[in-house]
């Protein structure tokens, strides 16, 4: 039932208006519209109000204020008025009041003009709600858009290095086709093989991501020995270490006491997340150090940290880090697009996992993440390759 709220001075109206209308709707009345100069103490909710002139002229700035509040929706006013006092009103009235009715009132014309005023409003909530409904699907598409530019950028991101190595060594058989070794030769084009293999992997993964935050699948936890998958890949990090020269060269120290560590992982996830961190403290550490990558297990989770002592994180830089584009202060000219980060980040979200970081500039740095697992059943364990 609709509420009205009656602003009527004037008594002999305020006794019919109350003796009509409540019959249909529900009438309010304010504490006490005589003998107060001030403010309004009235704050029950209403859909339309009856006022006179004489509350109109104590009020005007608390029905504004009333009209102001509910904007963009329409909270109408309908002022009773006599036939002496219509010509009074100004431009100014219509600013606070929708409608008015001349006294002495007639029953079946309040009736008329009430519903019209409480139509009124009834459509402009309509209004409203669709407007905030269509509001919502466009901030959720606008999501979504922002989602497949950051998609589109980690495709260019990863996809950049192996592409411009298979540039490069696609260049060096060329030009130097006839006085490479055979030897030479099948290591250029096997590197060039795998590196084209890494893009295709990479490909998969973003895909797969892209369904997974879209929610048009959930991720596939298979079961994969995390000891030999740690292990096959800080080899994959040591070989492309020792392209370097010896005394260039960071170590890079892997530490694991379980022989076989069974778990149900997301494997082109946890591939990201590790390849991101072991990446990053390789290139953020200067030569004849070392970067030692940990890995423990236990019933319920799985903890990877990767330690370096490379150039640290100013204390200012940390909070930021897993944004999208953001790098540290202290970068200089080491390249890197910032996006590392916020991969890792989101995999391991992803996966409900957390991940910590203890860092000081000059010092070094340790990433932690710890990944909830949940161990294969016994008939399930065909363990998944990096
Ligand atoms: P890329 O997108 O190529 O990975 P990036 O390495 O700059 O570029 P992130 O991996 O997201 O981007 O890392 C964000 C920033 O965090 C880096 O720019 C760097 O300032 C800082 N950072 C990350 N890891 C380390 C680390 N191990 N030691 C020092 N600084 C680091
Ligand atoms: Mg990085």
């Amino acid at each position: 039932m609709s509420n009205i709220l009656l602003l009527v001075e004037q008594k002999e109206n305020r006794r019919l208006l109350l003796e009509w209308l409540a019959v249909y709707y529900e009438v309010v009345l304010p504490n006490s519209t005589e003998n107060s100069d001030d403010f309004l103490p009235f704050n029950q909710s209403f859909d339309l109000a009856i006022i006179d002139g004489i509350a109109l002229k104590r009020h005007w700035q608390w029905v504004a204020a009333q009209k102001e509040a509910e904007h963009p929706v329409c909270l109408p006013f309908l002022l009773i008025t006599s036939r002496s006092d219509v010509g009074m009103a100004t431009q100014f009235i219509w600013q606070s009041i929708d409608d008015l009715i001349i006294a002495p009132i007639e029953k079946i014309e309040l009736q008329a003009r009430v519903e019209i005023l409480l139509r009124s409003r009834q459509l402009s909530l309509t209004l409203k709600l669709s407007h905030d409904q269509l509001d919502r699907t466009l901030q959720t598409a606008q999501e979504l858009n922002e989602m497949k530019t950051s998609l589109l950028y980690m495709i260019a991101h990863d996809v950049r290095n192996p592409l411009n190595f298979i540039i490069g060594t696609t260049q060096l058989l060329k030009k130097y086709k006839l006085t490479l070794t055979e030897e030479k030769t099948e290591e250029l084009l096997d590197k060039t093989q795998a590196a084209a293999k890494g893009i295709d992997l990479l490909l998969d993964d973003v895909l797969l991501l892209g369904r997974v935050e879209s929610g048009k699948t959930g991720f596939s936890l298979l079961p994969i020995d995390l000891a030999k998958f740690c292990n096959e890949l800080v080899g994959e990090f040591q070989n492309s270490l020792k392209l370097k020269p010896e005394n260039d060269r960071v170590t890079l120290i892997f530490i694991n006491k379980h022989p076989s560590a069974m778990a149900c992982l997301e494997v082109s996830l946890l591939r990201r997340i590790l390849g991101n961190l072991l990446s990053n403290a390789i290139k953020y550490s200067p030569p004849n150090t070392e970067v030692i990558f940990e890995l423990k297990v236990t019933e319920t989770e799985a903890v990877f940290s990767v330690q370096d002592a490379g150039i640290g994180i100013p204390a200012a830089d940390q909070e930021r880090l897993f944004d999208s584009f953001y790098r540290a202060k202290n970068v200089g000219r080491i390249p890197g697009t910032g996006l590392g980060l916020s991969i890792v980040k989101k995999c391991v979200d992803l996966h409900g996992g957390e991940i910590t970081l203890i860092s000081e500039e000059g010092v070094g740095s340790i990433f932690t993440v710890t990944l909830p697992i949940a161990k294969p059943a016994k008939n399930q364990l065909s363990p998944a390759t990096p």
